[in-house]
């Protein structure tokens, strides 16, 4: 006879984990965003061996209190929404509350946090969903999350790994999108003790694009700008002598967000059509901001994919803005930075 059984909270939470995380770059991504979620100006990212043995995410955003920061790691436990309308007006980054359940389910984390309003901040450790420890210390305001041995005891999913090369590379990429999304921000990421990124948060995009891809790349943007009632559009895309063979260029963010988007893309490389041989693909970094009721990014558990009320709209925008800005100016590249 076959026993059916419900499975324990234990193996529930490490099988729920393995939707949100999958390898280090998805436990750094969702602390960032959590950082930016909670107002953080200046947010920093070190790993170690590719975020195997050690991610860090420092913030000086809102804290956590000391009676909230149990709750903080239960699943489904969030402080960014009440109930399934305000799916419809979410502007944070998360919502779900899946994050922290996850990472601790599978990771050893210490958090240290303090909120403004109060002289200390709290320690507090927990690892494998057990919790370990919550003490009083004194901290800065903000929060500090030390993720350790990601996958320290779900063996078969850490074989999963790739080399700590690989995997932080990863975590670089994801470090620069952040970069990009967020210019207000100042954000800075370490890896095995060398700075790699270094922004300014000084809203600046093409100095950020200039940090991360040189002084070519800088050197030939077009600026992109279009306002209406789907919202507003602002950023730069590349002169078709900087395309490339694939699309790791075609950056674009939505309220905030690093998104995929079929719509978004084919009318990028629809615009460019009669600018670029075929097979290249052009550099942008757009900024959408969009009223969060013409969106739905619920699709996706990692919220990658996106999906708009008024496609045909974005469509359009998109294409005349980028088409407008390749036709309004001369093509041929620039040899000196405009900063
Ligand atoms: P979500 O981001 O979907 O709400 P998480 O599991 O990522 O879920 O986080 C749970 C809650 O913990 C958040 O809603 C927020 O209130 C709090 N929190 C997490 N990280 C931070 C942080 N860096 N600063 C302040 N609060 C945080
Ligand atoms: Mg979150």
């Amino acid at each position: 006879m076959k026993n059916i059984a419900v499975l324990d909270e234990s193996t529930i939470d490490k099988i729920a984990a393995g939707e949100v995380i999958e390898r280090p770059s998805s436990v750094v991504k969702e602390l960032v965003e959590n950082a930016i979620d909670a107002g953080a100006t200046a947010v920093t990212a070190e790993i170690k061996d590719g975020g195997i043995s050690l991610i860090r995410i420092t913030d000086n955003g809102e804290g956590i209190a000391k009676d909230q920061i149990s709750t903080a790691f239960l699943r489904h436990a969030t402080s960014k929404i009440t109930k399934v309308e305000d799916l419809l007006s979410v502007s944070s980054l998360g919502f779900r509350g899946e994050a922290l359940s996850s990472i601790a389910a599978v990771c050893q984390v210490e958090v240290i946090t303090k909120t403004a309003g109060t002289l200390l901040g709290t320690r507090y450790r927990i690892e494998g969903g057990q919790e370990i420890l919550t003490e009083e210390i004194g901290a800065p305001d903000g929060t500090t999350f030390l993720v350790n041995n990601i996958f320290y005891n779900t063996p078969a999913r850490k074989k999963f790994l790739k080399s700590a090369m690989t995997e932080a590379g990863y975590i670089s990429e994801l470090m620069e999108r952040m970069a990009l999304s967020h210019p207000e921000i100042a954000f800075k990421f370490i890896n095995n003790r060398q700075t790699r990124l270094h922004t300014s948060g000084n809203h600046n995009l093409k100095d950020i694009i200039y940090g991360i891809y040189g002084r070519d790349i800088a050197a030939n943007l077009l600026p992109v700008k279009a306002e209406g009632a789907f919202g507003r559009l602002e950023g730069f895309v590349g002169k078709p002598v900087i395309s490339r063979g694939n699309r790791n260029f075609e950056n674009y963010f939505v309220n905030g967000r690093y998104v995929k988007s079929k719509i978004i893309t084919k009318a990028i490389e629809d615009a460019y059509k009669t600018f670029m041989m075929q097979h290249k693909y052009p550099f942008t970094a757009l900024h959408f901001t969009i009223p969060g009721d013409l969106l739905d990014v619920n699709v996706h558990p990692t919220k990658l994919e996106l999906r708009f009320s008024n496609q045909e709209e974005i469509y359009q925008i998109v294409y005349d803005t980028v088409r407008q800005a390749l036709s309004s100016r001369e093509l041929i590249p620039d040899v000196g930075v405009e900063r």
